[in-house]
């Protein structure tokens, strides 16, 4: 009898540089719900997202991983280093009319649209600017392209958040799964990724909830089975309630490193951001050993002034 292939889950960072507090609690959740039950880890670089990408930050990324004391199995996937996989999926997408070409600009997209989607930075693509549906062949990659948004709510019980209902048709419309820099957009090549990596759980900041949903609706047009469990964890935010980012000073792993603070310190208050008792220093292993997921604050978490100094002090 072949052995049922264990669950797997990732590590995904994208390399712009900003392995941050925030980002790292992501991290070391991920890795310690994985190995406190016995799960695969694998590391994935997605380096796709175009100007956001910084030359070395990957090596810088992996290093810090290492330095917080995470490891994971098998080799890294860099998904710059063979398309041919996206543009397989591409080829099934459009043959099965669900991916059209469509080069409009975003002020096109959005003079077409009814109203802004709020907060979200993202622009809804109105149906009335999809072209008709037809079988294609995959002959433009250095166009843009997007999937085919079936008007149905998907359904699906979030391991963290609960129960879950989205609409993708409402809130992004036909969303783009290929740009004209001739690589997949975010949402195809993680679908294409976990799907061949053999990903059985994806754990993550709950700013991509919404992507779950489209990241599904792509699973089933792509008939790849079995759809993974999702698990979205509250981001850690800056005290005006906003997530966390520069604005809140320098909270990069790398100037805490750099200040010659302890990788166990900095776990220490992740740990406490994760429900764990007050403590000095603690391993990324005790990290795992101590985590008890149903201790995780369910809102957001909020890196202060005083955390700031705690990290810093001597
Ligand atoms: N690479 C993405 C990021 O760093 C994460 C993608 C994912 O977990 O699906 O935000």
């Amino acid at each position: 009898m072949p052995c049922a292939s264990p669950r797997t889950t990732r590590l995904a960072p994208s390399p712009t540089g900003a392995l941050h507090l925030g980002n790292a609690r992501t991290f070391l959740l991920t890795w310690a719900i994985a190995r406190a039950r016995g799960w695969r880890v694998i590391l994935r670089i997605e380096d796709l997202d175009g100007p956001r990408i910084k030359p070395g930050a990957a090596d810088a990324t992996i290093d810090l991983l290492r330095w917080l004391g995470l490891d994971w199995d098998g080799p890294i996937l860099v998904q710059s280093h063979d398309l041919s996989p996206y543009h397989a999926a591409m080829h099934a997408l459009t043959t099965s009319a669900r991916a059209y070409p469509c080069d409009l600009s975003r002020a096109q997209i959005e003079a077409a649209a009814s109203a802004p989607q709020e907060g979200t930075g993202e622009v809804h693509f109105p149906a009335s600017l999809r072209p008709a549906l037809a079988p294609r062949t995959f002959d433009a990659p250095d166009s843009g392209w997007r999937f085919v948004v079936p008007d149905d709510a998907v359904v699906f019980t979030d391991d963290f958040a609960g129960e879950q209902s989205l609409c993708p048709a409402r809130t992004i419309g036909d969303f783009a799964i290929w740009t004209k820099a001739a690589q997949p957009a975010y949402q195809l090549a993680v679908v294409v990724d976990d799907h061949r990596q053999g990903v059985t759980d994806v754990i993550r900041g709950d700013d991509l909830i919404d992507s779950a949903a489209r990241q599904l609706l792509l699973y089933r047009a792509l008939g790849y089975t079995p759809e993974p469990t999702y698990t979205h964890l509250p981001l850690v935010l800056g005290p005006d309630g906003r997530r966390l980012a520069k604005r809140h000073g320098d909270t990069r792993l790398d100037h805490y490193r750099a200040r010659g603070v302890p990788a166990e310190r900095i776990i220490a208050l992740l740990g406490r951001w994760c429900g764990m008792g007050a403590t000095e220093a603690l391993s990324a292993v005790d990290f795992a050993r101590s985590l008890d997921v149903t201790r995780i604050p369910t809102g957001p978490v909020t890196f202060t002034a005083e955390d700031d100094a705690w990290l810093l002090q001597r």
